[in-house]
């Protein structure tokens, strides 16, 4: 197995609290040795990582590979790929999959899929409803037998608050999480933006921030009563943010995700009806962004996720009343955060590393993943915090071709990733190994 050495790269470890030019080595799929002025062993290969950002690899909570059923948006080999262009070597996967991931033999088929296909580690949810039509409990306790790391009906609130309480007290007998879409599904009807001057505007029909922070203070209630570990998904009311502020001051077990676009676009943006711009939940206002970045700083909000989304070209390039929700994020994650945050120094680099790999692994207690201590795996990424480079979809290696920040001039990005001790991406392209 190729051992190496990356000489004279910046550090940054927050798990382990480093930050510094540093060396690491490599061996046998495994953190051999962290420190100054390392000397190379007999085999090591030595990268000169100077003027580079060495970070321990990011983990994504939140993302939809669209395998099994529906790969002519994504399958496994594309958006992991995605995912190692973006730095990401582990990913969370949601269950809203054609079958639907509500049985314990198909989290056990993704799982062997996974060893074939994936180039980064691939952890799987299951659904906590049947088929995701919230009528009916799903096999939770076969499901974390089999391997579910998390459980989430994503997409869709589970509006029955007895399925739910029913679903935080099975996974929690499995300490698992179960990870919450949280909009009141009667507030939002059929609402396609945020509700506010923008959507009057407009004349589209908007979804409140009130359904948001009404739908996150039943699961608070709900965790507390249970005892159980709910996650709200990507925040981006300033009200759910104090609600979830209150609930961790209380000692709930409730933890939290806001994703790039949350933090970098508002409802605005939608002025030009390019349906790149709709998710859910929908992009908000100015006063949201201060309240979500505020969360982020003083820990309410966990980790970045990405909710990772993609669609085919057709489908998103339509009516935006008709079109489907999300996007593809992998690729411009770190870069879109590292510019719009960092770069305009209302956040710093050490803190967004920590919320795409110490946080996140924290949040779900992936005890293995988010750090780079010797003896740990071998997961990380080289990042050219200086890389200027404007966003195309089209030179993307995800399938989903519609994204908010096409066009957009980025600082900053990911250009090798390491999986297990081998590299997996590096400048544009994938390695198989
Ligand atoms: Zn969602």
């Amino acid at each position: 197995m190729a051992q190496w050495l990356i000489k004279n790269g910046h550090l940054i470890d927050p798990a382990n609290g480093l930050d510094d030019v540093m060396d690491i080595r490599i061996a046998n799929g495994k953190v051999a040795a962290v420190g100054k002025s390392l000397g190379a062993e007999m085999g090591d290969d030595v990268i000169d990582a100077s003027g580079l950002v060495v970070s321990p690899g990011f983990i994504d909570i939140h993302c939809h590979l669209r395998e099994p059923g529906q790969e002519a948006k994504e399958d496994l080999l594309t958006g992991t790929a995605s995912a190692a262009a973006g730095g990401f070597t582990t990913i969370l996967t949601m269950a809203n999959t054609r079958p639907v991931i509500d049985q314990a033999i198909i989290v056990a088929g993704m799982k062997y899929k996974i060893q074939t296909d994936a180039l980064v580690r691939v952890e799987i949810t299951g659904a906590v409803t049947k088929g995701l039509e919230g009528k009916e409990l799903s096999e939770i306790g076969d499901m974390a037998q089999a391997g579910a790391r998390a459980f989430s009906d994503d997409g869709y609130y589970v509006n029955d608050g007895r399925l739910m309480r029913a679903a935080l007290e099975y996974a929690s007998m499995f300490n698992l999480p179960v990870i919450s879409h949280s909009e009141d599904c009667c507030l939002v009807a059929d609402g396609v933006m945020h509700e506010g001057c923008v959507s009057a505007k407009l004349g589209l029909k908007g979804r409140p921030a009130e359904a948001e922070n009404i739908a996150v203070s039943r699961e608070i209630m709900l965790a507390e009563m249970t005892g159980g570990h709910v996650h709200i998904a990507h925040v981006s009311s300033k009200g759910a943010v104090d609600l979830i502020r209150e609930a961790k001051a209380k000692g709930i077990k409730v933890t939290a995700e806001v994703t790039p676009h949350h933090l970098c676009l508002v409802d605005k943006t939608i002025e030009s009806f390019d349906s790149a711009f709709k998710v859910n939940p929908p992009l908000r206002t100015n006063e949201h962004i201060v309240a979500l970045i505020e969360g982020l700083k003083d820990g309410t909000l966990d980790a970045i996720a990405t909710d990772h989304a993609p669609h085919a070209y057709e489908e998103k390039d339509c009516e935006f009343n008709e079109a489907p929700c999300g996007f593809a994020g992998f690729e411009t994650a770190f870069s879109v955060l590292h510019s719009c945050l960092v770069k305009t120094e209302q956040w710093n680099l050490q803190a967004l590393i920590q919320k795409m790999t110490a946080g996140p692994a924290a949040a779900f207690d992936w005890k293995d993943r988010g750090h780079l201590s010797v003896g740990g795996l071998a997961d990380l990424v080289l990042i050219d915090p200086k890389k200027e480079w404007i966003v195309d979809p089209h030179a993307m290696l995800t399938r989903g071709k519609s994204c908010p920040f096409t066009g957009m001039e980025m600082v900053g990005q990911v250009v090798r990733t390491m999986v297990d001790g081998k590299w997996v991406y590096q400048d544009g392209k994938i390695i198989r190994n």
